[in-house]
């Protein structure tokens, strides 16, 4: 969606919107996103400001890096931002604040899905798991350790619990 100040009305709206996901380019290997990106923004508007709150809700499909099963993440967050108009030499200047946008005024055209698509791709975690206590494959024959005892021995080692052990170890030494 976008705000065109130019047609968009002054004071405050609310409205819904939802974009597809092809249109927020949010799939990628690890998260697959089958249904629209639900979003509902109150935006508070003068000339050459708005400010936009927002909530959002997304479902992505995602892969567990153990497992390689698919799960899904729900994804709920609130947001809010300001756009203002500035003259278009002054729009790569740093406002200070990464909520607080500068636009140009020659083109007044905000589009929110830059905003959507950025807060969901923060929100998704980066290494999808399905269970904090996931399983995982075993690493000799492939099975899915969280739905089987595949019977291979183990090495020790190589369990993420025992790296912790490792690194905590280490840390702890003088
Ligand atoms: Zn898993
Ligand atoms: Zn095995």
């Amino acid at each position: 969606m976008k705000i065109d100040f130019a047609t968009w009305p002054d004071g405050t709206t609310v409205t819904d919107f939802a974009e597809t996901a092809e249109s927020l380019e949010l799939s990628s290997d690890m998260n697959r996103f089958d249904d629209d990106v639900n979003v509902t923004v109150t935006v508070h508007k003068t000339e050459d400001e708005a400010i936009v709150e927002g909530r959002l809700a997304a479902r992505a499909r995602s892969t567990c890096v153990r497992c390689l099963e698919e799960f899904d993440v729900a994804i709920e967050e609130d947001f809010r931002r300001i756009g203002k108009l500035v003259p278009a030499v002054n729009v790569g200047e740093d406002t200070g604040d990464p909520d607080y946008l500068f636009l140009p005024a020659n083109e007044p055209v905000w589009d929110l899905n830059t905003v959507v698509r950025e807060i969901i791709l923060l929100a998704i975690p980066e290494n999808p798991v399905c269970t904090e206590d996931c399983r995982g494959l075993c690493p000799k024959c492939g099975e899915n350790l969280n739905l089987k005892e595949c019977g291979c021995e183990q090495p020790k080692s190589d369990s993420p619990l025992a790296k912790l052990k490792d690194i905590l170890a280490q840390k702890t030494k003088p």
